[in-house]
Parts: C-alpha cells; sequence; structure tokens
C-alpha cells in the first residue's frame, strides 16, 4: 500500500509537520509510565513519536479507518503496538489497559471532539491525562474561563474534573488536506476531585438547559426545567420566589464552575418535596 487517501467524512487531516508532531506527543513526556492510548492514529505521523517516547507495551491505538489500520500494520516498526480497529466512541474505556489508568491522546478526528470529550467523561476515573489537537474554537471553549465569550458546556462539564490548558496553536498548513480552520493543543490534568459535591445528571441538565439559550438570564432559561422537574415528580409548585433572586439574572457564560454547582443544589433543594 502507497498511500492512504485522506476521507473527510472521518475527519482526515493527516499532519505532514514532524516538529508539530513530535510537540503533541511531547505534551505526555511528564507521565512516563502511565500506558497511552491513542486516537485515530491515520498513517501513524503521531504514533512515532508515542512509541519512541513510551514504547510498543504501552501504547494502544484505536483507530476507526481500515485502510489506515492496514497501513499501520505495513509501516509500524517492530514490536508493534495493539491496534483496536473501531469507533473510539463505542470503547469501553476502562477494559483497554486491563482496568489501570491511562493518557488519551490523538490528533482528534474534529467532527466528533465534542463527543470525545463526553466518552472521556464517562470513564474519567481512568482518564488522568489527556492531551492532544482539535479545532481551535473547540480548545478556546473548552479552556474558557467564566466570563468568556466562547465559556460552554463543554467548559464547565470538563473543569467540573479536569484542569484545561491551552497549549500552542496550530496553522491549517500542517496538515494533508488543509483543514478550513485553526487548530490547537490543549492538556487536561484530572483534578484530583471524586465527588462534584452535588447531583450529577441535575447538574448536567442545567448546565444544558442554560447555555441552549445562552443570551438569556438564567430565570428565563431555567424556568422550563422547574417545570420538567415538577412534572417528573408528579406535582405542581410555584418557583417564582425562587426564579426571582437577583443570582438569577446572570447569564451562563459568567458563572464559575462552583457557582453551578451551588445552583444545581439550590434547584434540588428548591424542587424538593
Ligand atoms: N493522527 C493522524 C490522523 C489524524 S486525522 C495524523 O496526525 O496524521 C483523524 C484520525 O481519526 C483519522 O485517522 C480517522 O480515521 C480517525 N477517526 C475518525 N473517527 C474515528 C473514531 N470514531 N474512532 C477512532 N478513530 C477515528
Amino acid at each position: 500500500m502507497e498511500y492512504v487517501k485522506p476521507k473527510k467524512a472521518l475527519g482526515q487531516h493527516f499532519l505532514t509537520d514532524m516538529t508539530v508532531a513530535e510537540r503533541i506527543a511531547s505534551t505526555l513526556d511528564a507521565y512516563k509510565g502511565v500506558p497511552v492510548l491513542e486516537i485515530g492514529p491515520g498513517t501513524g505521523v503521531l504514533t512515532q513519536f508515542l512509541l519512541a517516547h513510551h514504547g510498543a507495551d504501552s501504547l494502544v491505538l484505536a483507530e476507526i479507518d481500515s485502510e489506515s489500520v492496514a497501513w499501520l500494520r505495513e509501516h509500524l516498526p517492530q514490536p508493534q503496538p495493539r491496534i483496536i480497529e473501531g469507533d473510539f466512541l463505542r470503547l469501553p474505556l476502562d477494559t483497554i489497559f486491563g482496568g489501570r489508568p491511562f493518557a488519551l491522546i490523538g490528533n482528534y478526528p474534529y467532527n466528533i471532539s465534542s463527543q470525545i470529550f463526553f466518552h472521556m467523561l464517562e470513564y474519567r476515573d481512568h482518564v488522568p491525562f489527556c492531551s492532544g489537537m482539535l479545532q481551535r474554537e473547540v480548545a478556546e471553549r473548552i479552556a474558557a474561563a467564566p466570563g468568556t465569550r466562547t465559556r460552554g458546556i463543554l467548559s464547565v462539564l470538563l473543569q467540573l474534573w479536569y484542569d484545561v490548558r491551552y497549549l500552542f496553536t496550530v496553522p491549517p498548513g500542517v496538515f494533508n488536506p488543509p483543514p478550513k480552520v485553526k487548530s490547537a493543543v490543549v492538556r487536561l490534568t484530572r483534578n484530583g476531585s471524586d465527588d462534584c459535591g452535588c447531583d450529577e445528571r441535575l447538574l448536567r441538565r442545567v448546565v444544558k438547559t442554560a447555555f441552549n439559550q445562552r443570551r438569556k438570564m438564567l430565570r428565563g432559561s431555567l424556568k422550563p426545567l422547574f417545570a420538567q422537574l415538577d412534572a417528573e415528580a408528579g406535582r405542581a409548585a410555584d418557583h417564582t420566589a425562587f426564579l426571582a433572586q437577583a443570582a438569577l439574572t446572570r447569564r451562563p457564560e459568567q458563572l464559575s464552575v462552583k457557582e453551578f454547582v451551588d445552583l444545581t443544589n439550590d434547584i434540588a433543594r428548591e424542587t424538593a418535596q
């Protein structure tokens, strides 16, 4: 096999710049000894550096494209890492390294980068570190501080469990084919807390409901959630006084993670029997 033709539907933009590839691989150098899962190795540009830094025994590759998998089997040096041919979004991450925690890395398929992070969150206790490249817009979103325009659902839900650092920006010219957007490399480190301090399912609903109407004040955007919660509990209640509090004239991007946790606890109390 001479060449893997990049497939748009799989978000394939292969790196052509070895300096950038090595810089991305180096973002995990602080975690030597921790096994590594690479998502979407493609033709192995990043993989070769991960192999050099961590060794084949500590590396597993997850790639959905059978053509790329065939290329890797033909071209990667021996001994080769284990290759899982399949969809990362369906992988049970607690089975990859026999339940051991591992670092996640990749030049991620941009079309599913948010879903990759949601999948990682499901298995957060198995993934203490994660780094890699994604479209700059999403990188800015997940790293966004409260009060910034780019803050969104993923900023809050990831920062609840991870410290996020925006590392560096990468121009489109270092890929084949070049993507339409700029790229960026980020690093996420698990923050050590194992309790978010509130009902996590309710928190997710609060965050999603609030950001789905991000221009609205919380008192407006959250109102339908109260109706839903009351309907689920089979009761009717008047929440006018709760919704009138001054804190709820704010918009979702203004709240810190801690303020979302407090708000979730307030809502849980307000809607309790
Ligand atoms: N790491 C390579 C390729 C990056 S392009 C490089 O830097 O050159 C993104 C890669 O993710 C492609 O190889 C694509 O086939 C793969 N991919 C896309 N969706 C995937 C999924 N759901 N699970 C695993 N890999 C996926």
